[in-house]
C-alpha cells in the first residue's frame, strides 16, 4: 500500500491546538501532518512581542511533545521557506490560518503562487476573528466606517461559528534527513529576551493554552457580572487580561465569545455587562477590518487634514514620558505599569496616548512604535487603530479636542491612589487627596515623608492648561480645517 502524502500546518501567531481550523482541516485530510513553524526575518518583531510569541510557541511545542510530536521550526523567508518544506516532504497540502496585515497578506500571496506552481494545495481558514472583515459591510457593500453601525451588522448576523475542539490524536509525518538539518539550525537562532526593564513579565504572563483558558473561566466567575461598572479602573484591575493571550493565538476570539455567551444562557442577570464585553472584543475585529482595508494605519493618518500638524516631537518630553517622569502620576504610572510588565489598563492607555499626542504634541506615530516595543500584547491592528482613535486622526476617533486632563481621569477612575500607589511608590504616603496633584502638598508634608519634588518625583512637565491651549490652536490652524470654517 501507497504511504499518503503528508500535509503541512503552518502556525503563525495561532499557537493552540484546540479551535485551530487549519490545524483541524489538516487533521481531517487524515494523512500524516508535518507542524510547521518559519522564523522569518521580515515579520518577526523585536521587543516584549517578539518574546511573548516565542514563549507562545515554545508552549505549543511542548504539548506537541506531549502528544509524541514535534514543532518543526526552520529560518527563512515564508514565500521560500514554506515552498522548500514542501519540496523536502513531498506534502500534498499546506494549511493555514489567514493573516490581514499588509506583510502577512502579500507573503502568503506569493506562497500559494508557488506552491501552487509547484503542484501543492493551499487551504487558508479563517482562525483568528469573529467575522471575515469583507464579511461585514454597509447595504452598498462598502466597509464600515463607524464601529457603533459595524456592531449593530454583526448583532444582526448570526453568531461566529461554534469551537472546534483540539484533534484527539495527531498523526505526525516522519521527518527525513533535510528536515532534521534545518531544525538543527533554527535551534542555533538567538532568544529573544525581553526588553530592559520589562522582567516583571516572566511572572505577570503564565503562557500555554491552558493558562489561556484558565484567565477566561476566572473572568467569567469572578469579573465579567462587574465589567461594565469597573472596566475604567485601573485600581481595580478587572479586566479580562485575555490581550497577550488572543494576540499569540493561544486562545480564539471565537473561543471566548461562546464561553461568554454561554455564561449568559445559565446567569441571564450578567448579559448587559457580557454584552458591553464582547463589544469590546468586537473593537478586536473591527481594528483588523480597519487595517485590512487601511494596509498604512500604522503610518499613515487616516484623516489627511492631519498631515499638517506641526507636531513639536521635542525628544526630551518625548523621553519622560516613556520613561514615567512626566510629573502627571497616572500618566507615569500608566507608562511604569508598561515598562515593567509589557502590559496597560485600556483606560490609562488612552490617558497617556492623549497626553502625548495632545499635551506634549508629539506625533501618534511615535507612541505607537514605543506601545508596539513594550506591550506583550502588541498587536498591527489594534495598536495602530487605537493611537489613531487617541490622537484624533483615525476614522472613527475622539475628536482633537477631547484633550483627557490626567488629574480629572486620575480623580475619576483612581480615586483612592491604590494604582498609582502600586506603580509610583515615591508617592504612596501621600494622602488620597494630593496623589494625584503632588505638586499641591505642603512641603512640610512632603519632608515628612521623603518627597523631594524635582528630585524624587519630577516637577510637571508641561502646564495642563497652557499645553491644552497650544493643542487647540494647532489644530484649529490646519490648513484642511481653515477651508472647511
Ligand atoms: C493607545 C492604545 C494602544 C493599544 N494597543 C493595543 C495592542 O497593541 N494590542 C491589544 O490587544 N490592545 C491594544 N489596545 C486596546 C486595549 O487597551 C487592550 O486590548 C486591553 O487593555 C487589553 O486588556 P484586557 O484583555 O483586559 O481587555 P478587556 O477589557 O477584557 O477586553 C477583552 C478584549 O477585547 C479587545 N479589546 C478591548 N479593548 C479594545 C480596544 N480599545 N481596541 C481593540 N480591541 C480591544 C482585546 O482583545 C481584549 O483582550 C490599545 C488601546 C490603546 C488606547
Amino acid at each position: 500500500m501507497l504511504t499518503p502524502r503528508p500535509v503541512i500546518m503552518l502556525f503563525r501567531d495561532d499557537f493552540r491546538l484546540a479551535d485551530n481550523p487549519a490545524l483541524n482541516a489538516a487533521h481531517a485530510s487524515g494523512q500524516p501532518v508535518v507542524c510547521a513553524f518559519v522564523h522569518d526575518p521580515d515579520t518577526q518583531r523585536p521587543g516584549a512581542i517578539g518574546w511573548w510569541l516565542n514563549q507562545a510557541r515554545s508552549a505549543l511545542a511542548a504539548t506537541l511533545r506531549e502528544q509524541g510530536g514535534t514543532l518543526l521550526e526552520v529560518e527563512g523567508t515564508t514565500p521560500e521557506a514554506v515552498p522548500q518544506l514542501a519540496k523536502i516532504f513531498n506534502a500534498e497540502t499546506v494549511f493555514w490560518n489567514r493573516r490581514y496585515d499588509p506583510t502577512g497578506k502579500a507573503q502568503d500571496t506569493q506562497t500559494k503562487a508557488t506552491l501552487e506552481a509547484q503542484g501543492v494545495c493551499v487551504h487558508s481558514l479563517p482562525g483568528r476573528l469573529l467575522h471575515e472583515p469583507w464579511t461585514v459591510q454597509t447595504g452598498s457593500g462598502q466597509p464600515y466606517k463607524v464601529f457603533t453601525a459595524w456592531w449593530r451588522a454583526v448583532r444582526d448576523m448570526p453568531p461566529p461559528g461554534r469551537c472546534v475542539s483540539a484533534p484527539r490524536t495527531l498523526t505526525f509525518a516522519p521527518w527525513p534527513k533535510a528536515a532534521h538539518a534545518l531544525a538543527e539550525h533554527a535551534h542555533t537562532l538567538p532568544p529573544h529576551t525581553l526588553p530592559e526593564g520589562a522582567n516583571a513579565a516572566e511572572q505577570d504572563w503564565p503562557c500555554s493554552e491552558a493558562d489561556a483558558h484558565d484567565m477566561l473561566q476566572e473572568f467569567i466567575e469572578n469579573n465579567v457580572a462587574r465589567y461594565s461598572q469597573e472596566r475604567d479602573r485601573p485600581d481595580k484591575d478587572t479586566t479580562s487580561r485575555l490581550s497577550p493571550y488572543l494576540r499569540a493565538g493561544l486562545i480564539s476570539a471565537r473561543q471566548v465569545w461562546h464561553a461568554v455567551e454561554d455564561a449568559v444562557q445559565k446567569h441571564g442577570h450578567i448579559a448587559e455587562n457580557a454584552w458591553t464585553f464582547l463589544s469590546e472584543l468586537g473593537w478586536r475585529d473591527f481594528a483588523y477590518t480597519q487595517l485590512f482595508y487601511h494596509p498604512t494605519l500604522a503610518t499613515e493618518n487616516l484623516r489627511p487634514e492631519f498631515n499638517d500638524m506641526p507636531w513639536q516631537n521635542t525628544q526630551k518630553l518625548l523621553h519622560a514620558w516613556q520613561q514615567g517622569q512626566t510629573g502627571y502620576p497616572l500618566v507615569d504610572a500608566g507608562m511604569r505599569q508598561l515598562y515593567q510588565t509589557g502590559w496597560m489598563h485600556n483606560r490609562v492607555r488612552m490617558v497617556v496616548a492623549s497626553f502625548l499626542t495632545k499635551h506634549l504634541l508629539t506625533d501618534w506615530r511615535k507612541g505607537e512604535v514605543w506601545f508596539h516595543n513594550r506591550l506583550v500584547d502588541a498587536d498591527p491592528a489594534q495598536n495602530a487603530m487605537n493611537w489613531q482613535w487617541c490622537a484624533g486622526t483615525g476614522i472613527d476617533a475622539s475628536p482633537w479636542f477631547r484633550i483627557f486632563n490626567p488629574v480629572g481621569q486620575s480623580e475619576k477612575f483612581d480615586p483612592t491612589g491604590a494604582y498609582i500607589r502600586t506603580w509610583v511608590p515615591e508617592l504612596r504616603h501621600l494622602p488620597d487627596k494630593l496623589i494625584h496633584t503632588p505638586w499641591k502638598a505642603d512641603p512640610a508634608l512632603c519632608r515628612q515623608i521623603g518627597l523631594h519634588l524635582g528630585k524624587t518625583y519630577p516637577h510637571p512637565i508641561v502646564d495642563l492648561k497652557e499645553a491644552r491651549a497650544v493643542a487647540l490652536a494647532h489644530y484649529k490652524n490646519l490648513p484642511a480645517r481653515q477651508k472647511e470654517d
